[in-house]
C-alpha cells in the first residue's frame, strides 16, 4: 500500500504540476468526447492505451465489459443499474459523441462462463452477472473450437460483438447512431503485445489499428 500513498504524493508534486492548467479548466465541468466501456481488469488502463488526458474519456468498467440489453422490465433494469445508468448519463446528460467497447485478451469473465458450477457458486454475484454472456457462449460452442485458446479468443471477440449489439437495443443509442450523432467502435486489446484491434461492423472482422488515413478524424 505504501506505493500508492507515495504515488499520491508524487502525483501532487510532479504529474499534477505538469497538467495544472488542464485541471483548472476541468474544475467545474466535464465534456468528455468518448464513452469508454471496458473490463475491470487491472491490466487495461484506458488513458494509457489511448494516450488521452483527464476529461477526455468517460469510463465505465465492469466484469467483462458487458452492456446489459435494454429492457422495460423494472426488475431486470434495477439488477444492472450501475452500467445502464452510466450509459444513460453519458448520452442523455453529457451528449457523448463516441462509444468504444473495449474487450481484452485473457479476460477472466470470458473464461468464467466455462467454469464448473461448483467454482462459480463460490462467487454468486459474478455467476449472476456473467449469465449475460450466455448468448456469446452459445455462439462459440456452436463453432466447436478445437482448442481452449481458440475458444478463448472467439469468446472475447464475440463478446465485443454481442455488447455492440446490446448497446443498439437502447432507444437513445440507436436514435443518435441513426442520426449520425454517435459513432460506435469495438476494440480488442491484446495485453502482451499492446496491439488494439478495431471491429469493422461491415466485414465483421477485427483489424489491428495502425497509422492509417482511414482512421476516424
Ligand atoms: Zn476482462
Amino acid at each position: 500500500m505504501k506505493e500508492l500513498f507515495d504515488g499520491a504524493v508524487k502525483f501532487l508534486e510532479d504529474d499534477f504540476e505538469d497538467y495544472k492548467d488542464l485541471y483548472q479548466s476541468l474544475k467545474r465541468h466535464q465534456e468528455p468526447h468518448t464513452l469508454f466501456l471496458t473490463c475491470v481488469d487491472s491490466r487495461v488502463v484506458p488513458n494509457l492505451i489511448t494516450n488521452s488526458l483527464p476529461g477526455d474519456l468517460f469510463v465505465i468498467r465492469n466484469v467483462g465489459n458487458i452492456v446489459p440489453p435494454y429492457t422495460q422490465d423494472s426488475n431486470l433494469r434495477e439488477g444492472y443499474l450501475a452500467t445502464t445508468a452510466a450509459i444513460e448519463y453519458a448520452l442523455s446528460i453529457l451528449n457523448i459523441q463516441n462509444i468504444i467497447i473495449c474487450g481484452h485478451s485473457d479476460c477472466g469473465a470470458c473464461s468464467a462462463i466455462y467454469e464448473d458450477e461448483e467454482v462459480l457458486n463460490r462467487a454468486p454475484y459474478v455467476k449472476k452477472w456473467v449469465e449475460l454472456l450466455e448468448p456469446v457462449k452459445k455462439k462459440v460452442l456452436d463453432l466447436k473450437p478445437k482448442s481452449k485458446i481458440k475458444r478463448m479468443w472467439l469468446t472475447e471477440q464475440f463478446n465485443i460483438e454481442q455488447q455492440l449489439e446490446n448497446l443498439m437495443t437502447y432507444p437513445f443509442v440507436e436514435e443518435r447512431f441513426d442520426r449520425g450523432e454517435l459513432h460506435i467502435y469495438g476494440w480488442y486489446y491484446i495485453i502482451p503485445t499492446g496491439e488494439i484491434y478495431n471491429y469493422n461492423m461491415i466485414t465483421k472482422e477485427f483489424k489491428p489499428i495502425k497509422k492509417d488515413e482511414n482512421n476516424p478524424k
